[in-house]
């Protein structure tokens, strides 16, 4: 009787123990596993920067290979614009003198009127006056035709430079173009990987994760070195930490810098 009882007993405690160390195979099992999620989303951050950077770096390249180009196309239309402006101004001289023009025909009219010698000289003073502000007008209005000429030379000069420096750059400019646009791509395809691999980790580890990187540093998940220091920033980990992170209990972080430690890669 007591014998049976005694058996029963053991029964239960070996039972319960094998159930507790299975307990302990699994959390070790999670731990490992969620280390392993968490370095392969690491890889992938690190690509996606590596991506970003490549669209990053294409612009200043297109801009210094457009540069040339852009400076012709700004001469080009501050050029456009002299020109507006000048045939406004002539314009104007144009519309001044055609009423110089109709003042002058009164003033000789009124020459038929003259009742005396002294209104004449008066009326004759005045056309002279009128006469030169006019040829005044017209010779202003001469030189600013011969500007504009000069300014329309310019401008077809510059578009021709504009249309050679366009050719010329013309197939880099696609190929750089074709570069950024295939990086863009990519980085679309790492961004949808990332969130597709981010989502099968649990929210604390992700969490934690993302807390560090958000940090100072950019690296979230380093490896335990051999002789037991922080594989970031190389501080020497606790032995009994060490022992954690090697028995795979649970995340570990670096009591120095943060990250979240993993026991080295097994060879
Ligand atoms: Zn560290």
């Amino acid at each position: 009787m007591e014998g049976t009882e005694r058996r029963g007993w053991s029964r239960i405690e070996r039972s319960a123990s094998l159930a507790s160390r299975r307990g302990a195979e699994d959390v070790r099992t999670d731990i490992s596993e969620t280390l392993e999620s968490l370095k392969a989303l690491q890889r992938l951050d690190a690509e996606i920067a590596d991506a970003e950077r490549r669209v990053e770096d294409i612009e200043p390249r297109l801009a210094e290979l457009e540069a040339p180009a852009h400076a012709l196309e700004v001469e080009a239309e501050a050029a456009r614009t002299r020109i507006r402006e000048m045939r406004m101004d002539e314009r104007r001289l144009e519309r001044v003198a055609d009423e110089k023009r109709q003042r002058l025909r009164q003033l000789e009219e009124r020459l038929n009127l003259v009742r005396n010698v002294r209104e004449e000289a008066a009326v004759r003073a005045e056309i002279d006056l009128v006469r030169r502000a006019a040829e005044t007008d017209e010779q202003e209005a001469l030189e600013l035709l011969d500007q504009i000429r000069r300014t329309e030379v310019r401008l077809q000069e510059l578009e021709g430079k504009l249309e050679s420096a366009r050719g010329e750059i013309g197939p880099q400019r696609q190929a750089f173009l074709e570069v950024q646009r295939t990086a863009q791509e990519q980085l679309a395809i790492l961004r949808d990987r990332r969130a597709n691999h981010a989502v099968r980790i649990g929210a604390a580890a992700r969490e934690a994760y993302e807390r560090v990187r958000s940090g100072r540093t950019r690296m979230a998940v380093a490896v335990l070195t051999e002789d037991g220091a922080c594989g970031h920033c190389f501080s020497v980990v606790p032995l009994q930490r060490q022992w954690e992170i090697r028995r795979g209990a649970a995340l570990i972080h670096c009591e120095a810098c943060g990250v979240i430690l993993a026991p080295p890669d097994s060879p």
